[in-house]
């Protein structure tokens, strides 16, 4: 069956589910626990990774902070996330230096929690991670291991592009392996 188009965008505009609400200004898909965003961008000069994900899939909660060991459980989440060494296996062929990490941790951050929104229930954090590499032709085949650092997370959602174009990869943590011609 074939929808309307005008119908069509309606239903996508529309929260159907709890757990899911609409796009973010990425254009990424709705918010759905277990499951991230993850952009591959391998470019003549380096490579650059953003990650969009509820914040759930990195914590367990999806709010700011509210006792000492959920605050020592989000800078663990944060630190980690400044150490993609420990995230990704890039090829050592590949002669990548890693630039520091910026996230928008979205709740995790004192300032914003403060005066976050009332909001659905739900929120999200994203970080993006680039590396300078010297032959970024051998970055291919680049291993994920965020589901070993984030055990929430179970499925990645990936948009990779690079000199060929633009294409989908779903890794899992059996299948944690990105591969491009
Ligand atoms: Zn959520």
């Amino acid at each position: 069956m074939k929808l309307p188009a005008l119908l069509l965008a309606a239903l996508l505009a529309t929260p159907l589910l709890p757990a899911a609400h609409a796009a973010d200004a990425h254009g990424h898909g709705a918010h759905q626990h277990g499951v991230a965003q993850l952009d591959v961008a391998v470019e003549d000069d380096g490579l650059t990774l953003q990650l969009d994900t509820p914040l759930d899939n990195l914590l367990g909660f999806e709010r700011a902070p509210r006792s000492a060991a959920e605050r020592r459980a989000a800078d663990a989440a944060l630190q980690r996330l400044r150490q993609p060494q420990t995230l990704f296996r890039l090829p050592a062929e590949a002669g990548c230096q890693a630039e520091p990490a910026q996230i928008d941790a979205g709740l995790l951050d004192p300032a914003r929690a403060a005066h976050g929104k009332a909001g659905d229930g739900h929120a999200d954090l994203s970080v993006l991670w680039r590396w300078r590499c010297s032959q970024p032709k051998a970055l291919t085949p680049l291993r994920v291991d965020l589901f070993d650092a984030f055990p929430r997370l179970r499925r990645l959602e990936v948009q990779l592009v690079g000199p060929q174009g633009q294409a989908h990869r779903r890794l899992t943590p059996d299948a944690r392996t990105l591969r491009w011609p």
